[in-house]
């Protein structure tokens, strides 16, 4: 997704338009290695801190590492998964509508370039870990955001 302008919309089809503020936008330190990942990633891990994508509460989209490249961000989890992360802390806050329908957009595109399985499974971190992580009040509405991606 190099390349485009901070805040630009990336118009993938009329259904799929989300934000995207590329890794140079916004001034991203580059990562230490940068590992491709072997297959589109079949499961989607959800977290509340700064990952492979970061969604604002405006909706806007931060991007990490970027699709197709392995992440840090749940161990064992990193090669077969893609980690979006929330900004904010979801134990004391509900995610704003703008975010949730920024991931839902976010996870269409990915599906639509290959870098996501369409049979993908959305899990919160404290699925795969022993941690709080993506928050009591987000992990609660991974269930409804299963729902609506089966409807797409
Ligand atoms: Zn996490």
């Amino acid at each position: 997704m190099d390349g485009h302008t901070p805040g630009e919309t990336v118009d993938m089809n009329s259904v799929a338009v989300v934000a995207v503020v590329c890794r140079r936008a916004w001034n991203a330190v580059d990562p230490r290695d940068r590992t491709e990942m072997k297959s589109p990633a079949q499961t989607v891990i959800v977290h509340h801190t700064a990952l492979r994508f970061l969604i604002s509460g405006d909706g806007v989209v931060y991007e990490g590492r970027g699709w197709g490249i392995v992440g840090a961000h749940a161990k064992e989890h990193n090669f077969h998964s893609v980690g979006i992360a929330f900004m904010g802390n979801f134990n004391d806050e509900l995610p704003s509508s703008e975010s949730l329908s920024a991931l839902l957009r976010l996870l269409h595109i990915g599906v639509l370039h290959g870098h996501v399985r369409p049979n993908f499974v959305l899990v919160g971190h404290r699925d795969v870990a022993k941690t709080a992580c993506p928050g009591e009040h987000l992990y609660s509405l991974l269930p409804k955001l299963r729902e609506q991606l089966q409807n797409h």
